[in-house]
Formats: structure tokens, C-alpha cells, sequence
């Protein structure tokens, strides 16, 4: 299972480093703390949790429920929301690079997704 929280992400300031022109955008809600700004760390939670996990250790359910996990959204750095580009207004290879990208974070997002599960490339 991929956890969003691990990122990368597709922002639209690492898009204009590696293809050096900015999409328009506009800010939309963070979709990965939901405009929050926070989320519990995924170290205590990645592999997801049982209720088990809880009933052996109350105060570990406390303290999960009451934000003392929480970490700062990785990917809007809590600031709630994010930029996103603006198809209407971009040109369709405009577009495809886009989705390149998209597709180059998408693979990096997997393959990090393994390295945090174990997995040796
Ligand atoms: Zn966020």
C-alpha cells in the first residue's frame, strides 16, 4: 500500500526547477493533510495500525488520537495548501510535460515506497 504521506510530490516549485518555466496555477487544499497543515508521523503508522496495537498499550492510543504523533504536513509544510497548475490556461505540450512529471513522481513515489518497506533495488 503507498502511503501519500511519503511523498515526493508533484509541486509545481519542483516542476519550474526541472523544466525551468512555471505552470499557472492556483492554490487548492492540501489533498494529503486535508488542509490541516499536519499528520501523524508515518513512521507510527505506515504499515497501518490494528486494534490490537491500541489495546496493548493504551497510552499509546492517547496519545495517537491527541496529535502528540503529529508531524508538520510533508507536503505543504503546514502552510494548508498547495499550488496547482491550471490546464485551461497551458498549451497541450505544456500539458504533456506536465504529465511526464507526474509520471516521473509517481515512479519515484513507488520505488520509495519499497525502499521504506524493505525492498532492495
Ligand atoms: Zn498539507
Amino acid at each position: 500500500m503507498s502511503d501519500r504521506r511519503d511523498g515526493p510530490f508533484a509541486t509545481v516549485e519542483y516542476f519550474q526547477d526541472l523544466y525551468g518555466w512555471k505552470p499557472p496555477s492556483k492554490f487548492i487544499v492540501c489533498p494529503t493533510c486535508e488542509g490541516s497543515g499536519s499528520h501523524v508521523n508515518p513512521d507510527i503508522d505506515r504499515n497501518g495500525l490494528t486494534r490490537n496495537d491500541f489495546d496493548e498499550d493504551p497510552f499509546f492510543e492517547e496519545d495517537y488520537f491527541s496529535g502528540r504523533f503529529d508531524v508538520s504536513c510533508y507536503e505543504c509544510n503546514g502552510v494548508r495548501v498547495v499550488e496547482e497548475p491550471i490546464f485551461g490556461l497551458m498549451t497541450e505540450s505544456q500539458i504533456e510535460e506536465w504529465l511526464e512529471y507526474l509520471e516521473g513522481i509517481a515512479q519515484d513515489r513507488a520505488e520509495r515506497n519499497m525502499m521504506l518497506r524493505g525492498y532492495q533495488f
